[in-house]
Parts: C-alpha cells; structure tokens; sequence
C-alpha cells in the first residue's frame, strides 16, 4: 500500500467550516489573526462576553499546528513543575503550573458547552519510560505533580503492560487530567460555535500589513481592510509575511505522524486498550495512540515531508516492532508534518507590543490545552483589563538567536536518531 502524505484528521472530520475571502472594510472590537485553537478559543470567549470579533486566517481553519498535531490534551507543560518555578520564580510559576495543569479540563468543559463531536477520550495519557533515566524522570515528575495534589500514579509491572500494551516498558506515567481528541475536529468545532455566536471567519484572508491609525488598528489583507479596537495575532509557529516581529521570537521545530489502516484482532485491542495516548522518554520521543477507527499513530520529531516514503516507513515499521511485535505486519497508510514553535527555554511567550495588541508563540509541542487557555485569557485581558487573567506576565519581544541554525541543527539530529532506530543502533 502506498504511504500517502494527507494529514489523516482532515480526512476524519467531514463538518469543517467554509468561509469566503475578506473583501472591503469591516468594523469590529476585536480582529483575531490566525485560525487555529488560540484564535478560536480567544474569538469565542470575547464573543461569549458581547465583544464583536472577526478572524482572518491565510489558508482555512485548522491549517497550523491546530489541525495536525498528535491530539494529546496534556495536563501540564513539557518541563517539570518544580523546574517551571525556578525558572520563572514562586509567585508566577505556581501560578502556570496550576493553570495548565487545569487545562484540560477547559477543553472538555468547551467540547461539552458546544457540543464538540471529535473523538474526545479523558482517560488520560501515559508517558513511558523507555530506560532508567527516563524512569527517574518520571518518578521526579510524579512526585511534584503528587505534591501538588494533582491525579498521577507511576504504574509498573502488569498494570504497566497492559495500560501500554507493550513488554518494552516497565513504567510509565499515568496522568488521569488528560486525554486525547481528533484536533481538526476540536478546531472546526471552536470554529462551528464561533460561527454560531456571531463571529466573522474568513478564510484565504492572509493579514498583510497591520497599522494604527488613529484610535484604531488597521488589519490589511490583499482585498480587504478590518478595522478593529484591538487585535489578537494568534499565528504562532505559521506566521506568514513580515508585518509582524513575531515570527523572530521561536525557532520553527517539525513532527511527524504515520498512521496505519485500521487494525483489528486480539493483539490491536491490547495496545492502548484504556485508550490513553502515550509517549516515551526519549530525546527523540516516539508517541503512540491509536484512533478512533483503530489506527496505530506514531509520531516522532522531525519533518516527514524531507524524507523518503521508504524511511518513513521502515521507521514506523522499526517503533512497531519494537513496542508491539506481535501485531506483525502493518500497513502504514498516511503521512503528515507539522512545524512547532519552539523557544530555548521551553517556555511560552506572550506579548503585548503596543496597547490593543496582543500576540502568542511558544507552545513548544503543547498547544491543544496551551491554545485554550491563553486564548480564553487573553480575551478575559481584552474585556477587563486584569494583566491576572493571563497566566503569565507578558514580555517584551525578542529575538531569538540563530533560530535558522538552530532548526537545521535539531533536523539533523533528529534525523540521525531516526536513521540510528531503523538500524537498531538506538532503540
Ligand atoms: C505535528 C504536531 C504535533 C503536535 N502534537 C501536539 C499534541 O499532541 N498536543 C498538544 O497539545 N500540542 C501538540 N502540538 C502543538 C500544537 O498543535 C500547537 O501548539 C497549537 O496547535 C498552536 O495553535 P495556534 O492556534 O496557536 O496556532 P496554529 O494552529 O498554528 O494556527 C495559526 C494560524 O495562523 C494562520 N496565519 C499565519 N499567518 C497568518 C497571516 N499573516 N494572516 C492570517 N492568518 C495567518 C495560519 O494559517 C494558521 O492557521 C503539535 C504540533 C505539531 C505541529
């Protein structure tokens, strides 16, 4: 079977939003940039509280990170939380640590609200530790989630095997906060309850050029004008055109996914079976779920769409057999990529470079939960004006040091590794 490169989430979601082009001028509070899960979660919650919002979005809803990504609903950031707090000190890192730690349970509150059908399971997700560091890291992670009363268990042994479904792994994390969901559909729905309040969407509306006039921000794309009170530039780790300094503040990063055809039979119904979405500890980590049709998805860092059909699959091939031999031979049907915004410190940034504007970038890998909640606060700032209501304080701009480089040198790397596990020098 051939592998084809299509992003399978598209393919699942057959209700997704169309719009039209911006053309003319059009009035609103707030001109939101970019639809994707910040956007679409900022649009709704200035809507829910009577704002007049329209979004522009230079290809259709979901074309970002939104629509593509693994669809872990994660509780938590990628670091640690006791490293979260040294880094950003007691007051302001306790204060993230429980927001995002909260953070699913916003998305499924929304996906319940609006009636959000996208393969939504709270299960939970496992992180497995594919070694005895990894094991020590999650035993530390445990721990500090443990101390902050938060519902997370180390499960060894046989619970281990059969939560994974795997031998390989004698311990992972169980996070019961979490869960997974199909995020084209998670996305299109924001969009869809958008829509339903009121919301102007347009699509193939890429934002120009963005200038203040007056008491007002012009948002100017190729036909059209929005004049707005205040703006949203929620384009993240896709940020196209040079009318914005935010495409400086990350270093664009890849992940991969590879999807099967549905798989049945005893030995398919043993991995996942909780229907937990898994990771592992590796550098070069390798995600695991499956679908809501039974596909095995694995996803790893790095672009898919700079290697061969061949590589692909004898990667996937490699992390299968690996993690679960007895399924045998596997037809890998699908491939996509999607790029990520990445900073040096693994943490998020927001921005506000001049009073009315705000902007996001950063989720490092994290923006199904992340996306929710700054979206949600940044339209509680917009209407109240609490710089509390964000989860964290807003930052000057800056540009992050030798993002080019950098991005070519973690592609390699990875590429390497990747190379390394289909010759079994690393796995
Ligand atoms: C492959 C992959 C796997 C991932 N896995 C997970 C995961 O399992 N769990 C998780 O929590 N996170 C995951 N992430 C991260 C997550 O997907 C992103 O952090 C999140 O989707 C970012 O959402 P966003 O709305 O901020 O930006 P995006 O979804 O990227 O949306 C930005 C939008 O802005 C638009 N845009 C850009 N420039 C302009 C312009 N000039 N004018 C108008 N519109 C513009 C783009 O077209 C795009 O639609 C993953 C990311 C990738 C790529």
């Amino acid at each position: 079977m051939s592998l084809r490169q299509e992003c399978l989430w598209e393919q699942l979601t057959s209700t997704r939003p169309t719009a039209g082009a911006l053309s003319g001028e059009l009035k609103v509070d707030v001109c939101v940039i970019g639809a994707g899960i910040t956007g679409l979660s900022a649009a709704l919650h200035l809507l829910e509280q009577g704002k007049n919002v329209c979004i522009l979005e230079a290809h259709e809803t979901g074309h970002g990170g939104s629509g593509r990504n693994v669809g872990l609903v994660n509780a938590g950031m990628w670091i640690a939380p006791d490293e979260v707090e040294a880094k950003l000190g007691q007051a302001v890192g306790s204060k993230l640590v429980a927001t995002m730690g909260a953070a699913p349970a916003l998305v499924f509150s929304l996906i319940d609200k609006y009636a959000i059908d996208c393969q939504l399971r709270r299960e939970g997700t496992l992180h497995m530790a594919h070694n005895s560091r990894g094991l020590a890291d999650l035993q530390s992670r445990c721990e500090q989630w443990q101390r902050r009363g938060a519902p997370v268990e180390m499960l060894t042994g046989s619970a281990c095997r059969e939560a994974t479904g795997t031998q390989r792994i004698a311990a992972a994390l169980l996070d019961r906060r979490a869960g997974t969901l199909n995020p084209m559909a998670y996305t299109s729905g924001l969009a869809a309850a958008v829509i339903q309040l009121g919301g102007r969407l347009f699509h193939h509306s890429p934002v120009t050029r963005l200038e203040r006039q007056g008491s007002a921000w012009w948002v100017i794309t190729e036909h059209g004008v929005v004049k707005a009170e205040q703006v949203v530039t929620a384009s993240n780790a896709y940020t196209e055109g040079e009318w914005t300094e935010l495409r400086r503040n990350f270093f664009p990063g890849f992940y991969y996914q590879v999807a099967s055809t549905p798989l049945t039979g005893d030995a398919a119904a043993r991995i996942l079976p909780g229907g937990q979405g898994a990771w592992d500890t590796r550098q070069v980590l390798s995600s695991i779920r499956r679908d809501a049709d039974g596909r095995l998805l694995l996803g790893s860092l790095g672009s898919g769409t700079r290697k061969p059909a061949w590589f692909l699959r004898a990667w996937a091939d490699r992390i299968q057999r690996h993690y679960f031999p007895e399924l045998g031979k596997v037809d890998w049907q699908s491939t996509w990529t999607g790029c990520i915004a990445f900073t040096p410190d693994h943490l998020m940034r927001l921005f506000e470079p001049a009073p009315g504007l705000l902007a996001v970038t950063g989720y490092n890998g994290r923006g199904v939960t992340t996306g929710t909640v700054v979206g949600k606060a940044f339209a509680d700032y917009l209407c109240q004006g609490d710089p509390q209501a964000l989860p964290m304080p807003l930052q000057p701009m800056a540009k992050v040091g030798a993002a080019g480089l950098r991005s070519c040198l973690y592609e390699t790397a990875f590429s390497l590794y990747h190379a390394g596990q289909c010759l079994r020098v690393v796995i």
